[in-house]
């Protein structure tokens, strides 16, 4: 059979058959290299096995790539769940902020309107005083000047009595006296008891 040298692809006819040289160490004629022969079927078995062994490998490594994966999707769906929830209440806690803030401004506003009340309130006050005050000083005018004509027409009366002569002030001067009767009357009521009538 012929042998191929595996450093130098240089071939050599050997003798003895494959199931012979099976295992044997052989050296090159023309580069010297060492190498133990391994035939050409067994050589394809132990490529398939190692392929076999390479493809579970790489499904192993697949696998376990795959279980990874699905971990870290399992935990970002978590993670974005949370984050969504929190990013929800952020937006309701910032919406109650907000609400807040117009409360806030409101009362400002009512605030500042109040001030505004508390102002025309103390000026209609401060009129109020002096439109008392005025009314309490015609008041007293006006009595001392009831007084004035009540003490002038007490005199006259007075002039009349004293002429001793009653039918005469009657006739005279009834009218006159019917327009007296009325302050009259609130002097004889503070002279007399109130039943005699
Ligand atoms: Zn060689």
């Amino acid at each position: 059979m012929i042998v191929h040298c595996i450093n130098c692809k240089s071939k050599f006819p050997v003798p003895q058959d494959e199931i012979f040289l099976e295992g044997k160490l052989l050296k090159c004629k023309n580069c010297h290299q060492e190498w133990i022969y391994v035939s050409k079927s067994q050589n394809l078995e132990k490529k398939i096995y190692s392929l076999d062994l390479n493809l579970s490998k790489t499904e192993h490594r697949l696998k376990e790539q795959r279980k990874n994966l699905e971990e870290k999707i399992i935990g970002l769906e978590k993670d974005l769940k949370n984050k969504t929830n929190e990013l929800s209440r952020q937006n309701a806690v910032q919406e109650k902020i907000s609400q807040y803030d117009k409360r806030i401004t409101d009362i400002e506003k009512i605030n500042s309107e109040n001030s505004d009340f508390e102002i025309i309130k103390s000026k209609l006050e401060k009129k109020l005083t002096t439109v008392e005050s005025d009314l309490k000083n015609i008041n007293i005018n006006i009595e001392k000047k009831s007084n004035y004509l009540d003490m002038k027409i007490n005199s006259i009366n007075d002039i009349k009595f004293n002429t001793n002569n009653l039918e005469e002030f009657k006739n005279i001067d009834q009218i006159d006296k019917n327009k007296n009767e009325v302050l009259d009357s609130t002097k004889k009521d503070k002279k007399r008891p109130f039943w005699r009538g």
